[in-house]
Protein backbone atom coordinates (compact mmCIF):
# COMPACT_ATOMS: atom_id res chain seq x y z
CA UNK A 1 0.00 0.00 0.00
CA UNK A 2 1.18 3.73 -0.59
CA UNK A 3 -0.14 6.05 2.20
CA UNK A 4 0.69 9.61 1.76
CA UNK A 5 -0.98 12.82 3.02
CA UNK A 6 -0.47 15.07 0.21
CA UNK A 7 -0.95 18.80 1.55
CA UNK A 8 2.07 18.51 4.14
CA UNK A 9 -0.10 21.72 5.91
CA UNK A 10 -3.31 21.72 8.48
CA UNK A 11 -5.64 20.84 6.38
CA UNK A 12 -4.54 17.10 5.21
CA UNK A 13 -5.51 15.06 1.84
CA UNK A 14 -4.51 11.74 2.11
CA UNK A 15 -3.44 9.18 -0.64
CA UNK A 16 -4.30 5.78 -0.62
CA UNK A 17 -3.34 3.72 -3.30
CA UNK A 18 -2.97 -0.18 -4.18
CA UNK A 19 0.65 -0.41 -5.50
CA UNK A 20 -0.72 -4.17 -6.79
CA UNK A 21 -3.20 -3.08 -9.35
CA UNK A 22 -2.33 1.14 -9.52
CA UNK A 23 -5.61 1.59 -7.73
CA UNK A 24 -6.02 5.07 -5.85
CA UNK A 25 -8.21 7.03 -3.86
CA UNK A 26 -7.78 10.47 -2.37
CA UNK A 27 -8.83 11.53 0.56
CA UNK A 28 -10.38 15.27 1.69
CA UNK A 29 -8.77 16.77 -1.41
CA UNK A 30 -8.83 20.71 -1.77
CA UNK A 31 -9.69 22.43 -4.51
CA UNK A 32 -6.57 24.24 -5.16
CA UNK A 33 -4.55 21.23 -4.90
CA UNK A 34 -5.64 19.19 -8.07
CA UNK A 35 -2.29 20.04 -9.81
CA UNK A 36 -0.24 18.63 -7.08
CA UNK A 37 -2.92 15.58 -6.75
CA UNK A 38 -2.72 14.48 -10.78
CA UNK A 39 1.02 14.86 -10.83
CA UNK A 40 1.77 12.62 -7.72
CA UNK A 41 -1.00 9.96 -9.44
CA UNK A 42 0.90 10.05 -12.72
CA UNK A 43 4.34 10.21 -11.11
CA UNK A 44 3.01 6.78 -9.33
CA UNK A 45 1.43 5.54 -12.26
CA UNK A 46 -1.75 5.13 -10.37
CA UNK A 47 -5.47 5.67 -11.85
CA UNK A 48 -7.32 7.41 -9.41
CA UNK A 49 -10.85 5.46 -8.22
CA UNK A 50 -13.12 7.46 -5.83
CA UNK A 51 -12.58 10.77 -4.28
CA UNK A 52 -13.82 11.12 -0.79
CA UNK A 53 -14.65 13.56 1.33
CA UNK A 54 -15.28 12.59 5.08
CA UNK A 55 -17.26 15.57 5.46
CA UNK A 56 -19.12 18.42 3.91
CA UNK A 57 -16.10 21.19 5.02
CA UNK A 58 -16.53 24.10 6.06
CA UNK A 59 -12.83 25.59 5.44
CA UNK A 60 -11.92 24.69 2.26
CA UNK A 61 -13.53 23.89 -1.41
CA UNK A 62 -13.57 20.61 -1.96
CA UNK A 63 -11.64 19.23 -4.76
CA UNK A 64 -14.06 16.24 -5.60
CA UNK A 65 -16.34 17.63 -7.80
CA UNK A 66 -13.47 18.28 -10.23
CA UNK A 67 -11.31 15.41 -9.97
CA UNK A 68 -14.39 13.69 -10.34
CA UNK A 69 -15.32 15.45 -13.68
CA UNK A 70 -11.30 15.37 -15.02
CA UNK A 71 -10.59 11.80 -13.72
CA UNK A 72 -14.07 9.55 -13.58
CA UNK A 73 -12.93 8.95 -10.30
CA UNK A 74 -16.55 8.29 -8.44
CA UNK A 75 -17.53 10.91 -5.76
CA UNK A 76 -18.08 8.96 -2.44
CA UNK A 77 -19.63 10.61 0.20
CA UNK A 78 -21.97 9.53 3.68
CA UNK A 79 -25.61 8.97 2.53
CA UNK A 80 -26.47 12.26 4.58
CA UNK A 81 -24.18 14.83 2.73
CA UNK A 82 -26.23 17.15 0.62
CA UNK A 83 -23.58 17.64 -2.61
CA UNK A 84 -25.84 17.07 -5.78
CA UNK A 85 -23.17 14.82 -7.28
CA UNK A 86 -22.28 12.47 -5.02
CA UNK A 87 -21.48 9.06 -6.68
CA UNK A 88 -21.61 6.22 -4.16
CA UNK A 89 -23.64 7.55 -0.72
CA UNK A 90 -22.10 5.26 2.18
CA UNK A 91 -22.58 4.32 5.38
CA UNK A 92 -22.14 2.26 8.65
CA UNK A 93 -20.17 -0.73 7.53
CA UNK A 94 -19.75 -0.07 3.77
CA UNK A 95 -16.79 -1.19 2.21
CA UNK A 96 -14.51 0.43 -0.78
CA UNK A 97 -12.21 -1.27 -2.54
CA UNK A 98 -9.29 -0.23 -3.68
CA UNK A 99 -7.16 -2.38 -5.49
CA UNK A 100 -6.04 -5.34 -2.77
CA UNK A 101 -6.88 -2.72 -0.26
CA UNK A 102 -10.34 -2.68 1.75
CA UNK A 103 -11.70 0.39 3.53
CA UNK A 104 -14.11 0.01 6.21
CA UNK A 105 -16.83 2.71 6.25
CA UNK A 106 -17.67 4.25 10.47
CA UNK A 107 -20.58 6.56 10.60
CA UNK A 108 -19.24 9.16 12.73
CA UNK A 109 -21.28 12.08 12.86
CA UNK A 110 -21.12 14.81 15.65
CA UNK A 111 -18.42 17.70 13.83
CA UNK A 112 -21.38 17.43 10.78
CA UNK A 113 -24.31 14.79 10.26
CA UNK A 114 -22.24 13.31 7.48
CA UNK A 115 -19.19 12.40 8.92
CA UNK A 116 -17.35 9.40 7.99
CA UNK A 117 -14.10 7.66 9.52
CA UNK A 118 -12.32 5.53 7.16
CA UNK A 119 -10.86 1.56 8.67
CA UNK A 120 -8.06 0.16 7.28
CA UNK A 121 -5.94 -2.53 8.38
CA UNK A 122 -3.90 -0.77 10.46
CA UNK A 123 -5.50 2.72 10.54
CA UNK A 124 -8.31 4.96 10.53
CA UNK A 125 -8.54 8.26 9.12
CA UNK A 126 -10.93 10.34 11.32
CA UNK A 127 -12.10 13.31 9.65
CA UNK A 128 -12.39 15.96 11.86
CA UNK A 129 -14.39 13.76 14.33
CA UNK A 130 -11.52 13.12 16.15
CA UNK A 131 -8.63 14.81 15.98
CA UNK A 132 -4.91 14.44 17.46
CA UNK A 133 -5.13 15.91 21.05
CA UNK A 134 -8.47 17.45 19.44
CA UNK A 135 -11.93 17.03 18.36
CA UNK A 136 -13.71 18.56 15.51
CA UNK A 137 -15.86 21.60 16.44
CA UNK A 138 -19.56 21.07 16.42
CA UNK A 139 -20.88 24.90 16.63
CA UNK A 140 -21.96 24.86 12.66
CA UNK A 141 -22.90 23.15 10.01
CA UNK A 142 -25.36 20.48 11.59
CA UNK A 143 -22.54 19.72 14.46
CA UNK A 144 -23.82 17.90 17.26
CA UNK A 145 -21.64 17.48 20.64
CA UNK A 146 -23.57 14.19 21.93
CA UNK A 147 -23.35 12.26 18.59
CA UNK A 148 -19.38 13.70 18.28
CA UNK A 149 -19.06 11.68 22.07
CA UNK A 150 -20.81 8.71 20.62
CA UNK A 151 -18.54 8.54 17.36
CA UNK A 152 -15.42 9.05 19.03
CA UNK A 153 -16.23 6.83 21.90
CA UNK A 154 -18.04 3.98 21.03
CA UNK A 155 -17.07 3.53 17.58
CA UNK A 156 -13.39 5.22 16.95
CA UNK A 157 -12.69 4.06 20.71
CA UNK A 158 -13.57 0.42 19.91
CA UNK A 159 -10.56 0.44 17.74
CA UNK A 160 -7.44 -1.73 18.73
CA UNK A 161 -5.41 0.70 20.52
CA UNK A 162 -2.47 0.52 18.39
CA UNK A 163 -4.80 1.57 15.13
CA UNK A 164 -2.76 4.58 13.75
CA UNK A 165 -4.91 8.05 13.54
CA UNK A 166 -5.01 10.68 10.79
CA UNK A 167 -6.93 13.06 10.89
CA UNK A 168 -8.25 15.83 8.52
CA UNK A 169 -6.61 18.92 10.31
CA UNK A 170 -3.84 19.78 12.48
CA UNK A 171 -2.83 22.85 14.15
CA UNK A 172 0.05 21.69 15.77
CA UNK A 173 2.04 20.20 13.51
CA UNK A 174 1.36 16.34 14.37
CA UNK A 175 0.73 13.94 11.87
CA UNK A 176 -0.21 11.04 13.81
CA UNK A 177 -1.49 9.17 16.25
CA UNK A 178 -2.96 6.21 17.60
CA UNK A 179 -6.28 5.15 19.34
CA UNK A 180 -4.59 3.94 22.42
CA UNK A 181 -2.50 7.31 23.06
CA UNK A 182 -5.74 9.47 22.00
CA UNK A 183 -7.51 7.69 24.91
CA UNK A 184 -4.62 8.09 27.47
CA UNK A 185 -3.79 11.73 26.32
CA UNK A 186 -6.60 13.92 24.50
CA UNK A 187 -7.70 16.28 26.62
CA UNK A 188 -11.48 16.77 25.12
CA UNK A 189 -12.35 13.45 26.10
CA UNK A 190 -9.92 11.71 29.10
CA UNK A 191 -12.07 11.68 32.38
CA UNK A 192 -15.29 13.52 30.96
CA UNK A 193 -18.71 12.56 31.09
CA UNK A 194 -20.67 12.58 27.94
CA UNK A 195 -22.58 15.45 29.85
CA UNK A 196 -18.78 17.19 30.45
CA UNK A 197 -17.62 16.75 26.74
CA UNK A 198 -20.85 18.25 25.63
CA UNK A 199 -20.48 21.40 27.86
CA UNK A 200 -16.39 21.80 27.14
CA UNK A 201 -17.99 21.96 23.22
CA UNK A 202 -20.86 24.11 23.57
CA UNK A 203 -18.07 26.80 25.69
CA UNK A 204 -15.57 26.98 23.10
CA UNK A 205 -15.92 30.34 21.69
CA UNK A 206 -14.05 29.46 18.52
CA UNK A 207 -14.69 32.50 15.61
CA UNK A 208 -16.19 31.35 12.85
CA UNK A 209 -14.00 30.21 9.95
CA UNK A 210 -13.09 32.99 7.13
CA UNK A 211 -15.68 32.26 4.39
CA UNK A 212 -17.58 30.03 6.20
CA UNK A 213 -20.92 29.86 4.45
CA UNK A 214 -19.05 30.89 0.85
CA UNK A 215 -17.25 27.67 1.16
CA UNK A 216 -19.85 25.43 3.30
CA UNK A 217 -22.50 26.50 0.85
CA UNK A 218 -20.46 25.96 -2.56
CA UNK A 219 -19.50 22.89 -1.02
CA UNK A 220 -23.07 21.74 -0.29
CA UNK A 221 -24.06 22.82 -3.59
CA UNK A 222 -21.56 23.11 -5.55
CA UNK A 223 -24.01 26.38 -7.33
CA UNK A 224 -20.30 28.13 -8.47
CA UNK A 225 -22.23 30.36 -10.28
CA UNK A 226 -21.36 34.40 -10.94
CA UNK A 227 -25.39 34.72 -11.15
CA UNK A 228 -26.02 33.95 -7.78
CA UNK A 229 -24.89 35.67 -4.59
CA UNK A 230 -24.90 33.10 -2.04
CA UNK A 231 -27.54 34.13 1.20
CA UNK A 232 -25.76 35.36 4.54
CA UNK A 233 -26.12 33.00 7.17
CA UNK A 234 -28.43 35.15 9.03
CA UNK A 235 -30.65 34.54 5.63
CA UNK A 236 -30.08 30.79 6.02
CA UNK A 237 -31.23 31.32 9.73
CA UNK A 238 -34.30 32.57 8.68
CA UNK A 239 -35.72 30.16 6.60
CA UNK A 240 -38.42 28.37 8.38
CA UNK A 241 -37.91 24.84 8.66
CA UNK A 242 -41.17 22.59 8.14
CA UNK A 243 -41.19 18.46 9.34
CA UNK A 244 -42.36 16.23 6.95
CA UNK A 245 -45.44 15.41 8.53
CA UNK A 246 -45.88 19.58 9.41
CA UNK A 247 -46.01 19.28 5.41
CA UNK A 248 -48.22 16.45 4.63
CA UNK A 249 -50.78 18.32 6.85
CA UNK A 250 -50.47 21.12 4.90
CA UNK A 251 -51.00 19.56 1.71
CA UNK A 252 -54.44 17.88 2.82
CA UNK A 253 -55.97 21.85 3.63
CA UNK A 254 -57.30 24.05 1.02
CA UNK A 255 -54.67 26.48 0.83
CA UNK A 256 -52.08 25.45 -2.19
CA UNK A 257 -48.86 24.80 -1.05
CA UNK A 258 -46.51 25.08 -4.74
CA UNK A 259 -43.77 22.27 -3.76
CA UNK A 260 -39.93 23.09 -5.63
CA UNK A 261 -37.64 20.47 -5.61
CA UNK A 262 -34.35 21.49 -6.64
CA UNK A 263 -32.29 18.64 -7.21
CA UNK A 264 -31.11 17.67 -10.67
CA UNK A 265 -33.07 15.63 -12.96
CA UNK A 266 -31.28 12.64 -12.48
CA UNK A 267 -32.02 13.12 -8.80
CA UNK A 268 -35.37 13.30 -8.59
CA UNK A 269 -36.58 10.50 -10.90
CA UNK A 270 -33.85 8.55 -8.59
CA UNK A 271 -33.91 6.34 -5.80
CA UNK A 272 -35.41 8.65 -3.24
CA UNK A 273 -38.05 9.91 -5.83
CA UNK A 274 -39.99 12.92 -5.50
CA UNK A 275 -43.23 13.85 -3.76
CA UNK A 276 -46.01 13.80 -5.82
CA UNK A 277 -47.33 17.33 -7.85
CA UNK A 278 -43.84 18.96 -6.96
CA UNK A 279 -42.00 21.10 -9.75
CA UNK A 280 -38.74 20.13 -10.52
CA UNK A 281 -36.54 23.46 -10.88
CA UNK A 282 -32.53 22.14 -10.47
CA UNK A 283 -31.14 24.64 -8.21
CA UNK A 284 -28.71 25.70 -10.72
CA UNK A 285 -31.64 26.63 -12.98
CA UNK A 286 -33.67 28.88 -10.35
CA UNK A 287 -32.52 32.15 -11.76
CA UNK A 288 -33.47 30.98 -15.35
CA UNK A 289 -36.97 29.50 -14.52
CA UNK A 290 -37.77 32.69 -12.45
CA UNK A 291 -39.99 34.17 -14.56
CA UNK A 292 -42.20 30.61 -14.56
CA UNK A 293 -42.56 30.64 -10.71
CA UNK A 294 -43.23 34.34 -10.72
CA UNK A 295 -47.16 33.36 -10.45
CA UNK A 296 -46.63 31.54 -7.10
CA UNK A 297 -44.67 34.98 -5.51
CA UNK A 298 -47.65 35.19 -2.79
CA UNK A 299 -47.75 31.39 -2.66
CA UNK A 300 -46.78 28.72 0.66
CA UNK A 301 -43.94 27.90 -1.61
CA UNK A 302 -41.82 24.51 0.20
CA UNK A 303 -38.46 23.71 -1.38
CA UNK A 304 -37.08 20.24 -1.30
CA UNK A 305 -33.86 18.77 -1.77
CA UNK A 306 -31.87 15.37 -0.93
CA UNK A 307 -30.80 16.34 2.80
CA UNK A 308 -32.46 19.85 3.49
CA UNK A 309 -29.12 21.73 2.57
CA UNK A 310 -29.47 23.09 -0.89
CA UNK A 311 -32.67 23.64 -0.47
CA UNK A 312 -32.19 25.96 2.92
CA UNK A 313 -30.01 27.92 -0.25
CA UNK A 314 -32.40 27.68 -2.20
CA UNK A 315 -35.42 29.12 0.01
CA UNK A 316 -33.12 31.89 0.95
CA UNK A 317 -32.31 33.04 -2.94
CA UNK A 318 -36.05 32.64 -3.25
CA UNK A 319 -36.93 34.89 -0.62
CA UNK A 320 -33.87 37.17 -1.83
CA UNK A 321 -35.34 37.35 -5.33
CA UNK A 322 -39.11 38.76 -3.57
CA UNK A 323 -41.18 35.44 -2.82
CA UNK A 324 -42.88 36.30 0.24
CA UNK A 325 -43.61 32.82 2.06
CA UNK A 326 -40.88 29.90 1.52
CA UNK A 327 -40.06 27.18 3.91
CA UNK A 328 -38.20 24.47 3.55
CA UNK A 329 -38.55 20.42 4.06
CA UNK A 330 -36.12 19.79 7.39
CA UNK A 331 -33.78 17.20 5.79
CA UNK A 332 -34.90 16.81 2.47
CA UNK A 333 -36.20 13.83 0.85
CA UNK A 334 -34.16 11.15 3.03
CA UNK A 335 -36.45 12.80 5.94
CA UNK A 336 -39.47 12.22 3.94
CA UNK A 337 -39.23 8.67 3.32
CA UNK A 338 -38.42 7.82 6.64
CA UNK A 339 -41.48 9.44 7.55
CA UNK A 340 -43.36 7.37 5.19
CA UNK A 341 -41.76 4.32 6.49
CA UNK A 342 -42.31 4.91 9.70
FE1 LIG B 1 -14.36 19.96 8.97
Amino acid sequence: MLFKELNLCKCKTYLIACDVQNQAVLVDPVLENIERYLAVLAYNGLKLIDVIDTHTHADHRSGCTLLSELTDAKIVMHRLAPHPLVDVHVDEGDELKVGNIVIKVLYTPGHTPDGIALVLDDRVLTGDTLMIRGTGRTDFAGGNPAEEYDSIIEKLFSLPDETLVFPAHDYRGNTQSTIGEEKQKNPRILGKSKEQFIHVMENLGLPLPDKIQEVLQLNQTELDDDLYELPSIAELNRIFQLEPNEIKTFLGQSTPQVLIDVRSEAEFNGELGHIEGSILIPLDKLSENIEKLEKYKNDNIIVICRSGARSTTAAALLTGMGFENVSNLRGGMLAWNEAANK
